[in-house]
């Protein structure tokens, strides 16, 4: 057996261990406008390689939104986060982190980014439970891709 075969074998071993890019909430309507689904799968690189866990998506064109709501469209998923919930409710430190990184480097794809409830801006209205809302909703000057030659 040469090493090239071995290292290949033990790559596939890795592979059956890991768990799938992106995990569903069962009954997921995971039917999405092409350009929330590249944003999706691009989020789910970053979340899952930067070691924040499982990327959940526990609502997309599914559930009850509020009125006008990109996920009616097929334009916004929401990720779940519970498993960094601190005991008051809000985000550790690793999430706000995270979502000002995601900002910085897809804002301009025409990407927006809730965290809830941190950015509900009106108590009353804050969404339970906490989770990471994200939506295509590109404002002039933002592209997700471009034409070439
Ligand atoms: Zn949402």
């Amino acid at each position: 057996m040469s090493v090239l075969s071995g290292a290949a074998k033990n790559s596939n071993k890795e592979r059956k261990n890991k768990m799938a890019l992106i995990q569903l909430k069962k009954d997921v309507n995971l039917t999405l406008s092409t350009e929330m689904a590249l944003l999706t799968g691009y989020v789910a690189r970053l979340w899952t390689g930067g070691g924040m866990g499982a990327f959940v998506i526990t609502s997309a064109r599914d559930g009850a939104h509020m009125e006008g709501s990109k996920h009616y469209s097929g334009n916004a998923v929401d990720i779940r986060t519970k498993a960094w919930l601190k005991p008051d409710g809000l985000h550790k430190e690793e999430v706000s982190v995270f979502v000002k990184s995601l900002r910085a480097r897809a804002g301009a794809f025409g990407l927006d980014v809730h965290l809830h409830p941190e950015d509900d801006i009106r108590l009353k209205l804050r969404q339970r439970p906490a989770h990471l809302h994200l939506e295509y909703d590109p404002q002039e000057g933002e592209q997700l891709w471009e034409f070439v030659r």
